[in-house]
C-alpha cells in the first residue's frame, strides 16, 4: 500500500496486511534501492513482497534495517535476506539475538508461554552485515538515516529520523506511537528507567511525519506525538502505554 511517493506500508496485521505476526513493515525508495523498516514475523512473507512489488515494481530491496529484536519485528529478516541478498542493519547489542536466533533474549520464549505466538513459530538466524549505533548517521538505499537509541521499550529500541518525500519523518518502531502512547510493556528488558533516560533525545527534532511500528500514523505534526509523551515523562507521570490501547493486535 503506497503512502507516499516513495514510502509504502507492506505488511501490518493490525491492517490486515500480510501475515499474523507482523509489524508494520515500511519500504522506503531511495535513489539506490529500496530500504525496509523491519521484517515482520516471517509468516506469509509471500504476501509482504506482493504488495512490495505492487507498490515499488522492479526496484531492488538493498537494505534492511531492524528497530529491534522483539519477534514481529525481527522473525522474518532471515527470510527477507535470502529473497533479496539485501544488506540487514543491527546494532551490536542486537547482533548476537538476531544472528543465533536467540528465542529467549528476543522475547518470543516468553511470548510463547504467554500464549501470543504458537509453538511452532521458530527464530530463524539470520546474519547482520552492518552495525549501526546511535547518533551514527548511515546511508541506505540512498537515503540518510539517524538512528536514535530511546531504551524503555527494550534495551536495543531505536528509531531513525529520515527525510522523505520532503518531510522530516521519525520511523519510530515500538518506541512511541501516535497519540503520544509509549511501549513499556511488562516483559524483560522493559522499563520506565529507560524512557525516562532517553525519551527526551527525540523531543526538538521538527518531525512532521511520525511512522510507528503499529497503529495510526501521522504525515504531518508528529512532534506533537512525540511531545506528548515527553512532557509527561519529564514531569514525572507515565503516559499511556501500550496495553491501555487495545487495538494493536
Ligand atoms: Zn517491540
Amino acid at each position: 500500500m503506497r503512502l507516499s511517493e516513495n514510502l509504502a506500508l507492506i505488511a501490518s496485521f493490525q491492517f490486515r496486511l500480510a501475515g499474523r505476526f507482523d509489524c508494520h513493515v515500511y519500504a522506503l525508495r531511495g535513489p539506490e534501492g529500496v530500504v525496509l523498516i523491519d521484517a515482520g514475523g516471517g509468516r506469509e512473507q509471500d504476501r509482504l513482497f506482493a504488495h512490495l512489488d505492487a507498490a515499488f515494481p522492479g526496484t531492488p530491496v538493498t537494505d534492511l534495517v531492524l528497530t529491534h529484536t522483539h519477534p514481529d519485528h525481527a522473525l522474518g529478516a532471515a527470510g527477507v535476506r535470502r529473497r533479496t541478498g539485501c544488506r540487514v542493519w543491527a546494532p551490536a547489542l542486537t547482533r548476537a539475538i538476531v544472528e543465533t536466533g536467540d528465542e529467549a533474549a528476543c522475547g518470543l520464549a516468553g511470548a510463547k508461554e504467554a500464549g501470543m505466538y504458537p509453538a511452532d513459530l521458530m527464530f530463524e538466524p539470520c546474519p547482520v552485515d552492518a552495525d549501526y549505533r546511535d547518533g551514527a548517521a548511515f546511508t541506505a538505499g540512498g537515503l540518510a538515516f539517524e538512528p536514535i537509541l530511546v531504551r524503555g521499550h527494550s534495551p536495543d529500541a531505536h528509531s531513525f529520523a529520515v527525510t522523505l518525500d520532503g518531510r522530516r519523518s521519525l520511523f519510530a518502531g515500538d518506541v512511541v506511537f501516535y497519540g503520544g502512547v509509549i511501549g513499556l510493556i511488562n516483559a524483560p528488558g522493559s522499563d520506565m528507567a529507560g524512557y525516562r533516560a532517553d525519551l527526551c533525545k527525540l523531543s526538538g527534532r521538527g518531525i512532521d511525519a511520525l511512522f510507528p511500528g503499529h497503529g495510526l500514523f501521522t504525515f504531518e505534526g508528529g512532534q506533537r506525538h512525540i511531545d506528548c509523551a515527553v512532557d509527561l515523562v519529564r514531569k514525572g507521570f507515565i503516559p499511556r502505554t501500550v496495553g491501555q490501547w487495545d487495538t494493536i493486535f
